[in-house]
Order: C-alpha cells, then sequence, then structure tokens
C-alpha cells in the first residue's frame, strides 16, 4: 500500500465537498488522520455519527498539527476563515481551499495567510446538486479534473509542497491540471457558472409562466426541463458566492451568450431554418467532443451522476 501522502489533514466545513474528502483521503490512505469542523453544531454532530474522522468543536482544534488544512466552505467565506485559522497554522503546512472561483479567493487568503504556510488554492471540478455531509461520497474525485493554482515564481520547497498537494489529489483517484487563477474563472465561468445561471433563469421563468400550470410542468418535465432543475437544485448560498466572486468572466460570457442567443432568436422569427441547423450540428460535435473525451457517458439518463449513490 502507498504511504500516506499527509499525516493528518484538516477539512474546515463539512458539506458535499468536505465529507467526500474526509471519505476519499481515509479510503485511499492519503491521511492518516482527518480532522474536522463545520461551524453548525448540528453538522458536527451528523459528521461523528457518519465517522468521517475527528470531529473538533474548533476550527483552531481541528487544524492542530495538520500538515494540510482545506478550506471546504463556501466561496464568501473563505477569506474570513483564512484569517481565523492563520494562527492556529503550523508552520511548513499546506493550506488550500476548493472553492469554485480563484482569483478574489487567491487575493482574501494571501492577505491573510502567514509566511510560513504554503498557500495553494485549488478546485475539484467534480460535484452533485446535493449539500451536507451526508451527500459526500469517496469516488466523488475519482477520474475528475483538479485544478490547482499556486503563486507564480516561488521557491523550491514551494514547488515541492505543491507536488506533495498534487499527489494528495492524485491519491483521491483525482486528475491534477496547474492553471493561472485568472484563467481558470475565465474557463470556469463558461462551463459551469454560465450554464448554472442558465438553469436558476429557465426554472424561475418556467415556474413563472402563467400559460402553464406547475402541474404540467412537472407532469412533461423529460422533455428536457428536468436536467435543469437538477443543476438549479444546487445549493443557493454556493451560488450567489460565485457569482458575486466572478463577476467579470462571468457578464463578459453573459454578454457573448446573450448576442449569440439573439441570433437564434432572430433565426426562429425570419425562418432561417438553415441557421439552426448549422449551430444545432455543431453543437451536436462539441457534445461528441467530451464522451470522446471521457468527460461523461452516452446513456440515456443523460445529467444524472450515475456516481452519486444518494
Ligand atoms: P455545502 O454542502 O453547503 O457545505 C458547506 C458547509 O460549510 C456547510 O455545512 C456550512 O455551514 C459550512 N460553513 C459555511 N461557512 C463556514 C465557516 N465560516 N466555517 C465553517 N464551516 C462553514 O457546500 P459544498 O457543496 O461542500 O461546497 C463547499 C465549497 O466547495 C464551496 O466553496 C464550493 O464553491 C466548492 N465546490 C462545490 C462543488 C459542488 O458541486 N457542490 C464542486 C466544487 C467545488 P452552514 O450550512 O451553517 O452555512
Amino acid at each position: 500500500m502507498t504511504a500516506p501522502i499527509f499525516d493528518q489533514i484538516a477539512v474546515i466545513g463539512i458539506g458535499l465537498i468536505g465529507s467526500s474528502i474526509a471519505l476519499a483521503a481515509r479510503e485511499s490512505g492519503a491521511a492518516r488522520k482527518v480532522s474536522l469542523f463545520d461551524r453548525d453544531a448540528d453538522v458536527r454532530k451528523r459528521a461523528k455519527k457518519l465517522r468521517l474522522g475527528e470531529v473538533c468543536d474548533t476550527a483552531e482544534a481541528a487544524c492542530d498539527g495538520a500538515d494540510c488544512v482545506i478550506l471546504c466552505v463556501p466561496v464568501g467565506a473563505i477569506g474570513e476563515t483564512t484569517k481565523q485559522l492563520a494562527p492556529a497554522l503550523k508552520a511548513g503546512a499546506i493550506l488550500t481551499d476548493v472553492g469554485s472561483v480563484k482569483e478574489s479567493v487567491l487575493g482574501e487568503m494571501q492577505a491573510h495567510c502567514p509566511d510560513k504556510v504554503f498557500l495553494i488554492p485549488g478546485h475539484p471540478i467534480a460535484g452533485t446538486e446535493k449539500s451536507g455531509p451526508e451527500a459526500g461520497f469517496p469516488s466523488l474525485f475519482r477520474e475528475a479534473w483538479h485544478i490547482l493554482t499556486p503563486l507564480p515564481q516561488r521557491e523550491e520547497d514551494y514547488n515541492s509542497a505543491v507536488d506533495r498537494l498534487a499527489g494528495f489529489w492524485e491519491m483521491l483517484g483525482a486528475k491534477v491540471e496547474i492553471m493561472d487563477a485568472g484563467r481558470h474563472d475565465r474557463v470556469l465561468a463558461i462551463t459551469s457558472h454560465l450554464p448554472h445561471l442558465i438553469a436558476f433563469n429557465i426554472v424561475s421563468t418556467a415556474y413563472d409562466m402563467e400559460s402553464v400550470g406547475e402541474g404540467e410542468v412537472v407532469k412533461y418535465s423529460a422533455g428536457g426541463f428536468r436536467d435543469f432543475t437538477r443543476i438549479a437544485a444546487s445549493d443557493p448560498t454556493m451560488w450567489r458566492d460565485v457569482f458575486l466572486n466572478n463577476r467579470a468572466a462571468v457578464l463578459e460570457t453573459l454578454g457573448r451568450f446573450t448576442e449569440d442567443l439573439a441570433a437564434l432568436q432572430r433565426a426562429i422569427r425570419w425562418g432561417d431554418g438553415d441557421m439552426l441547423m448549422k449551430e444545432f450540428e455543431r453543437a451536436r460535435g462539441i457534445r461528441k467532443a467530451i464522451l470522446d473525451a471521457g468527460q461523461d457517458t452516452s446513456e440515456t439518463n443523460f445529467g444524472r451522476n450515475t456516481k452519486d449513490k444518494n
């Protein structure tokens, strides 16, 4: 069996991602010990029952002796959490996070992270629409990308800390990619943030439409709508923070999207079937590329995470 990468990791925020990390670290043997903290006493109680690791009553106690501290709280809470934890971090420890936005998070973490600690932000491109400690499962990160956005131009010991953290995520089954924080935010704006915004919007439009009763929306949802409802069921706090913290990239992407949507609207109005065919065939090609890259399966239950056992 491979030796653990870390003697002790601390997971702060015991939701879907935090509990999945705890379970995966234990199952893979990537960490000898997992200590956890969540600000919600009820979540801590449930995490104890789920045997996710040593659940502590304070964040400082969870970080005591940890070689790697992983912040799994909403993006809007990462800066404040770093500030609170800074005095409790041991010299030479790695501080990382899993936030879905990187540039603003990096700035906030950097402002509070002590010099003796290696700050290496990260983001697992894996998740479900579920929240809370019960939603976690150890295979969540398997075959998924994990993006690390290290600080540029650092010394040798910083680079070896990046290698250790990459090795940890690889033991959890992830494929690690190194990226600049700004680039991460632009890529995720189109691949994740905009699709979620569209899903939230289409679900509320359908809900508000007076010509279609709510019963009919639910009854005929298999026509495509239900896949949007799955995405739109994602945690509201998490997504509020994502949009507030990736404002520029999301607005830029949204501008392009609304222009393209207006072009489709015009083609429908003027009966331009050739234009519609051209666009739909191009979209079909992109779907094929995603399947060829192994990023989804061609099963007819597209949109449902078959790895998700909850
Ligand atoms: P979640 O299931 O809602 O869990 C977050 C947990 O953190 C909640 O128990 C929350 O408690 C707790 N928390 C909030 N502020 C805290 C604080 N200051 N100190 C300690 N605990 C605190 O969320 P999640 O889906 O695991 O997401 C966590 C992070 O992962 C977010 O930054 C998100 O952007 C990122 N992420 C999520 C996904 C996904 O698909 N869900 C994928 C990749 C990355 P309360 O309920 O009391 O607020």
